[in-house]
């Protein structure tokens, strides 16, 4: 089974393409992120560079303004000497040093460290003032030279500004003459001349570097070794290696147009540090964002890919019917809806499952459990009664006669019956009790853990009792009453077993009549088994010619002839020879097998009776008939087997018992008087043990009494003989024939005959025998013989 259904798994897996939802959910929470990662990388990326590209754009700006401020620094120089040298007369100055001095000082004023001079064409000082002793050589050999070979040109000189390594020089032209003649120079360390902010930078690292249009560091901020020279590749921006190691990151300007050039630069480290500061604000914001995109995937997965999942899982168990639960998600709305419907589908599902178990264990008109049902409980009584050694009991009911309310009232009446019976043994059993319709009009109570026999005595009582009273059908009331069979089960034994053996005890109660209840005995089965057979060897007998007629002599005890003879059943059985009819009249009674029987011997012996009749000898032939017998059919088929026989009506005589006028139906009565019209006569069998008063004996429509066979065994009794002697002067009173039967000795026949009695039957006189062994007459002894 295991296998099969993984087959069927397989099956099943097989058509279903696609892959499981959590993949689906790994990949959006990988898109998810990498997405994610991604444009955050990037945006990291442009902040950076932009945080990058502001920071160099500040040093741009930076380096404008440095290139501004020392611009200005300049010309501010270079305007403040030229007012000082106005008006100044050259000749006097040059030739009177007092005079030379107190127009030079306050040039020299002007910067910290100086050296300020009046130089003559030859390239000789004519007087000087400051703190520096002598003029820087570089200063003196570049104005001869430039005298000499015009290099720098004197152009270039009269522009007001040139450099020497370590010096800045600013020439001013004299204004009485021209520049050959006669030059007011002033120089002074490089320091001094920016005494502006820039070289006492408050930012140490930041350095600003002055060079002139070669390349060569005219000042510094940054302290060098004198006469250093630092070559700035192209003059333009860049990235270079300070004397101090640190790398850094440069741009230069133009300052004015006086042919020099500065650079401003910062480590290259700090310009990268203000881009990452941006990047590292920006963290928390990166993170936060972070955590919403997992929190987003986390509840992605936890409301949808798991519900999915749960869903998927629980909708296959209940495909392969493994495991019925209801669906519980709290998935999104749609999701929800969808288990909801899926509920509400499997609920019906359950429902109908249900429904339909319900009726394949139950029976549809009474809604009790059925055969199926009842065998599967007492199953499980009985296994528990092996295990724990409790007793159960099984009571099979059978309603008695149920056919006659079907016939009589029709099915439907019938089902209304059936039904008010099962409500009634319902209410009369205990809650533990299963009662079950088992087929037709049977139905089983199965009452466990009962203490002994009469526990289960006392269950059947009481559904008897609950039967007591008559059922109402639209106005009908009709009284029913049930056989029960009852099964004390003990451990291990078969269901099938228990029900047969309570089956066998019903039969038992219905053989005896009906209307009670036996408790199985093992001895039943035997019984039943024989009865059984004897019921299938009739049928059997009655095809093949086994049964035969018997005739018994009635006599006239005064003539000694035979007047009447009583035809008997005999069956000669192929196995068990002859036998009597007291063993198989009651079970062709209850079968109803009795009709074929009776019809046999009627035919049989009315047959016979014509025949007799053409040998001159006019019996009455007397035909005994089972109270099942009379019915509204009666007369017709007397009818046709007289008209078959040519037999003469007045000679046939039916024997009846008690039991045929016992609460007869009109229909019945009236068929037997149309019997009777044609001139058949009725004889009332085994008179005297019955209950039939003689106060109703007058209605009833008898022409002859059988005084039974007890009565006359014990006629010597006096109790016994006055009632014989009253049915005798009874019968006589009524105008109807006596017949004394069973007498066996000379004694009975002579109280017999005094009481009156004329006719009697008895193997004093002959024995049933074959129809060729019957005799004509008999001897009789003298009754009127004084002496006997
Ligand atoms: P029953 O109608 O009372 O028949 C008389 C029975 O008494 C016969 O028994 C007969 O053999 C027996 N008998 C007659 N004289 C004596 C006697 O002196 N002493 C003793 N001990 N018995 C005597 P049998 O033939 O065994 O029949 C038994 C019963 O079976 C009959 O009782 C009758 O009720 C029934 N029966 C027999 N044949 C038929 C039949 O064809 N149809 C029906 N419905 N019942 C029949
Ligand atoms: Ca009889
Ligand atoms: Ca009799």
């Amino acid at each position: 089974l295991g296998a099969r259904r993984r087959q069927e798994q397989q099956v099943h897996d097989d058509r279903v393409r696609g892959r499981p939802a959590w993949l689906y959910g790994v990949a959006i929470v990988a898109a998810v992120v990498v997405g994610f990662a991604g444009t955050a990388f990037i945006v990291a990326l442009r902040v950076y560079d932009q945080a990058l590209a502001r920071a160099r754009s500040d040093l741009d700006a930076t380096a404008r303004s440095a290139s501004r401020s020392v611009d200005d620094s300049l010309t501010g120089t270079l305007s403040t000497v030229d007012q000082l040298l106005r008006g100044m007369r050259v000749a006097e100055v040059v030739s009177d040093r007092a005079a030379c001095r107190t127009v030079l000082e306050p040039i020299a004023g002007l910067v910290e460290e100086s050296y300020v001079a009046i130089v003559d064409g030859e390239g000789s000082i004519a007087c000087h003032v400051g703190t520096i002793e002598e003029p820087p050589p570089p200063l003196v050999d570049a104005w001869r030279r430039a005298r000499t070979t015009g290099e720098p040109s004197l152009a270039a000189l009269s522009t007001g500004i040139f450099r020497t390594p370590g010096a800045l020089a600013i020439v001013v032209p004299l204004r009485a003459g021209a520049p050959e003649r006669g030059l007011f120079a002033a120089a002074a360390p490089s320091t001094l001349l920016f005494g502006s902010n820039l070289l006492h930078s408050p930012t140490p690292s930041k350095r600003y570097v002055i060079a002139d249009a070669r390349g060569g560091v005219v000042a510094t901020n940054e302290r060098i070794p004198e006469g250093t020279s630092v070559r700035f590749k192209g003059h333009g921006s860049g990235t270079w290696t300070g004397l101090d190691g640190i790398r850094r990151v440069y741009r230069s300007r133009t300052i004015g147009n006086s042919g020099l050039r500065i650079f401003v630069g910062i480590p290259e480290r700090e310009l990268f540090v203000q881009a990452r500061e941006v990047l590292t604000s920006l963290i928390p914001v990166v993170a936060v964002a972070l955590i919403v995109v997992i929190a987003a995937t986390i509840l992605l997965v936890v409301r949808i890919t798991r519900p999915i999942g749960r869903f998927t899982a629980i909708v296959e168990r209940a495909g392969t019917r493994n495991l019925a639960e209801p669906l519980r998600t709290r998935g999104p709305r749609e999701l929800q809806r969808l288990a909801a419907s899926y509920n509400d589908m499997f609920d019906e599902r359950l429902r109908y499952e249900e429904q339909l178990e319900h009726r394949a264990i139950h029976d549809e008109l009474t809604g009790l459990p059925n055969r199926a049902l009842l065998i599967d409980r007492l199953d499980h009584a009985l296994r528990r009664a092996t295990r724990e050694g409790a007793r159960t009991a099984v009571l099979f009911c059978d309603l008695d006669r149920f056919k006659v309310v079907n016939d009589s009232l029709g099915h439907q009446a019938g089902d209304l019956v059936l039904e008010a019976v099962a409500r009634r043994f319902e209410r009369s059993s205990r809650s533990g009790d299963t009662v079950a319709r088992f087929g037709g009009d049977e139905f089983v109570i199965l009452r466990e853990d009962i203490a002994d026999d009469e526990d289960a005595e006392l269950a059947a009582e009481m559904l008897l009792t609950s039967l007591a009273g008559p059922i109402d059908i639209d106005g009908h009331e009709v009284s029913v009453s049930c056989s029960i069979g009852v099964v004390v089960a003990e451990a291990e034994t078969e269901p099938e077993t228990v029900v047969r053996d309570a089956d066998t005890a019903m039969y038992s109660v219905k053989a005896r009549g009906g209307g009670g209840y036996e408790l199985f005995r093992p001895e039943l089965h035997l019984w039943a088994q024989e009865r059984w057979e004897v019921e299938r060897d009739l049928r059997r007998a009655l095809n093949h010619d086994e049964l035969t007629v018997w005739y018994q002599a009635q006599v006239d005890v005064e003539t000694g002839e035979v007047v009447g003879v009583e035809a008997l059943v005999r069956w000669q059985h192929p196995e068990r020879g002859l036998v009597a009819p007291a063993t198989f009249l009651l079970i062709a009674e209850e079968t109803g097998l009795i009709r074929d029987v009776g019809r046999y011997v009627l035919g049989e012996a009315c047959r016979q009776g014509a025949l007799w009749e053409r040998e001159g000898f006019h019996p009455r032939v007397a035909v005994n008939l089972s109270a099942r017998e009379v019915d509204p059919d009666l007369p017709s088929t007397v009818d046709a087997i007289l008209d078959d026989s040519g037999f003469d009506p007045s000679r046939l005589c039916l024997e009846l018992t008690e039991h045929a006028f016992v609460d007869p139906k009109p229909e019945n009565l009236e068929a037997l008087q149309r019997v009777r019209a044609k001139g058949v006569t009725i004889a009332l069998d085994d008179f005297g043990v019955g209950y039939s008063s003689f106060g109703t004996l007058r209605s009833l429509p008898v022409d002859a009494l059988k005084i039974d066979r007890s009565l006359v065994v014990d006629i010597e009794h006096r109790g016994t003989a006055a009632i014989a002697s009253a049915i005798i002067e009874l019968s006589r009173s009524l105008g109807l024939d006596a017949v004394a039967e069973g007498v066996e000795s000379d004694d009975q026949l002579t109280v017999l005959h005094t009481m009156g009695c004329r006719y009697v039957q008895g193997f004093l006189f002959a024995r049933p025998a074959p129809p060729d062994h019957l005799p004509r007459r008999v001897d009789v002894i003298d009754l009127r013989d004084p002496s006997l």
